[in-house]
């Protein structure tokens, strides 16, 4: 579908001809039509395929007609306003987009931004770690797009300075990230001061379970997209994991990055306290590294951000997951997770942060003893083994200086540090069982990020892989049949290689985690609706 076929305002038209859309994405195509006719929609798509225009574009094109006065309007434009416009729109009306981390919401201003030239719109990122005084300033001067971090929405609308019953509709990106992070009492907070006839949008690559089932409970009734189907993680994007020892890592890093040499890369890394150490030891190995996490202050990552985003030679980001989710950067060609994530939906969004629009990228992931249990998580979650690559010993530098020792002095704190994109008071709060990147090592200390039962519980699951890589018989690229660039020749070969890898069957017997373990599937989710609008109500109290 071209989107001069939408019949969209020109000036919309005409900023989405400047950005070079011509076809709409999949779930443009689909998630466009019922949001521009004001429904509500839950979206779920892969990584890279243009979300944000999803709900950006159709909420513009309401708001514009919005602002039209009906009695003005005849024929077609008229017909236009009734079925489209967000009706009796105010000057004071916004929509309220939340998102789980600051970078993201930067990003999605620029986008919105982007999509409102010469239409007078305006839009406004929120978030923590930055004064109070601009953002207050931005909600005086009028705006029509709130893009936001909850915490520091909701302290502006502690004092004042947010009227919450003038939010016209509501976007949550990268929601099931939200929930993660221990967002969930914040946007039940928002959500129960927001006018209940608003259109509610929500969009993720991994939507889950609670997140829709929150949406129900506020009275949302989505049209549920699953572009995804079962394939949850961006088909264009090549990943491979390396079986290597702990301490082989950085080695493996060093030379991963010397043979691809990639544009952009992103080195994922579980744990803030290694975030610095390892960007150190690549540029101590001549590979410049830049570092972001939530230990850096808010003006330190916004410039960090912009100077990776600038530069597109062997230009490299070691990030905690504050970088996973959303954010757009077309020359990353390389993701390399230093550690696997210990929650699948990770994986899929940190591999995602490279192939993005149809672009190709690649992805490795060093995977020691102590990434079995994430390892088997991931493949139970994406439903097949992951491709086991390996370089060869030529491949592998021998000389080269060594991966830092820990140097709590190292690494300037910021005062903002505890909670990523929420507020900055806050004491940390989520249950989850799942590593959140602000959280820091399990153990609280900056030694070694693992408390030693769970070590000790990973190494029995890698009791057959001896933390070596696989043997150099076979070439790197080739394993599961399943992965797109897999030679179907060495197929059995290495299926069976990886059976052996899995001794146990991966499961649970725990319900509620099997759910999340599972690539989500939408429809599953709606058939479990009455069941848990129950249980929502009761921990909601409404
Ligand atoms: P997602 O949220 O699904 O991960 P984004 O919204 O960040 O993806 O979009 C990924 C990239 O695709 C962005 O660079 C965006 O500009 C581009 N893009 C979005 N829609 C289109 C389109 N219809 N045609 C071409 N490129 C697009
Ligand atoms: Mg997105």
């Amino acid at each position: 579908m071209k989107f001069a076929e939408l019949n969209l305002e020109s000036r919309l038209l005409k900023n989405i001809e400047n950005l070079g859309y011509k076809e709409a994405t999949p779930i443009q195509e689909q998630a466009i039509p019922h949001i521009i006719n004001g429904k509500d929609v839950a979206g779920l798509a892969q990584t890279g395929t243009g979300k944000t225009a999803a709900f950006v574009i159709p909420l513009i094109e309401r708001i514009l007609l919005g602002q039209k006065n009906p009695t003005e309007l005849q024929g077609e434009e008229k017909e236009r306003y009734e079925q489209r416009a967000f009706k009796d729109w105010k000057g004071n009306h916004f929509v309220m987009i939340l998102v789980p981390t600051r970078e993201l919401a930067e990003q999605v201003q620029e986008n919105i931004q982007k999509l409102t030239v010469d239409t007078g719109l305006k839009a406004f990122a929120i978030y923590g770690g930055t004064g109070y005084d601009r953002q207050k300033e931005a909600f005086r001067n009028g705006l029509q797009f709130v893009v936001a971090t909850p915490g520091r929405l909701i302290d502006l609308y502690k004092e004042n300075v947010i009227d919450l019953k003038q939010v016209r509709g509501v976007v949550f990106d990268e929601a099931d990230r939200m929930f993660d992070m221990g967002f969930k009492d914040d946007m039940s907070y928002l959500l129960q001061r927001i006018p209940r006839e608003r259109q509610f949008l929500v969009f993720s690559a991994t939507l889950n379970f609670d997140v829709l089932n929150t949406a129900y409970q506020f009275g949302a009734d989505p049209v549920e997209f699953n572009i995804s189907r079962d394939q949850t993680k961006a088909e264009n994007v090549r990943d491979e994991i390396f079986h290597v020892g702990d301490n082989e890592k950085p080695l493996h890093l060093l030379s991963v990055l010397k043979k691809y040499k990639p544009q952009q890369a992103i080195i994922f890394t579980n744990f803030k306290v290694n975030v610095e150490r390892i960007a150190q030891f690549l540029t101590e190995n001549e590979l410049p590294a830049m570092a972001i996490s939530s230990l850096i202050t808010q003006a330190q990552r916004t410039k960090v951000m912009q100077q990776f985003k600038a530069e597109n030679h062997l230009n490299i980001l070691v990030a905690t997951d504050v970088a996973a989710r959303g954010l757009d950067i077309k020359g990353v060609d390389l993701v390399i997770n230093y550690e696997l994530p210990m929650d699948c939906e990770s994986y899929v969004h940190r591999i995602g942060r490279t192939g993005r629009a149809g672009s190709e990228g690649r992805a490795f992931s060093l995977v020691s003893d102590r990434d079995i249990d994430s390892l088997s998580r991931i493949e139970d979650y994406l439903k097949h083994k992951l491709t086991i690559g390996f370089l060869e010993n030529q491949d592998l530098l021998t000389d080269f200086k060594p991966f830092p020792r820990y140097n709590s002095g190292s690494v300037k704190r910021s005062p903002h540090a505890q909670s990523e994109g929420g507020r900055d008071r806050r004491p940390e709060r989520s249950k989850n069982f799942r590593q959140r990147e602000d959280r820091g090592p399990r153990s609280g200390g900056p030694k070694e990020p693992r408390s030693s039962d769970q070590d000790q519980h990973r190494n029995k699951r890698h009791a057959n892989t001896n933390g070596k890589h696989p043997p150099t018989s076979r070439p790197a690229g080739e394993g599961s049949s399943k992965a797109p660039h897999a030679k179907a020749a060495h197929g059995a070969k290495s299926h069976a290689h990886k059976e052996q890898r899995h001794p146990k069957s991966a499961g649970s017997s725990h319900p509620r985690r099997d759910f999340k373990r599972q690539a989500p599937t939408l429809k599953k989710q709606t058939s479990m609706k009455q069941k848990v609008v129950g249980f929502f109500k009761s921990i909601i109290g409404k």
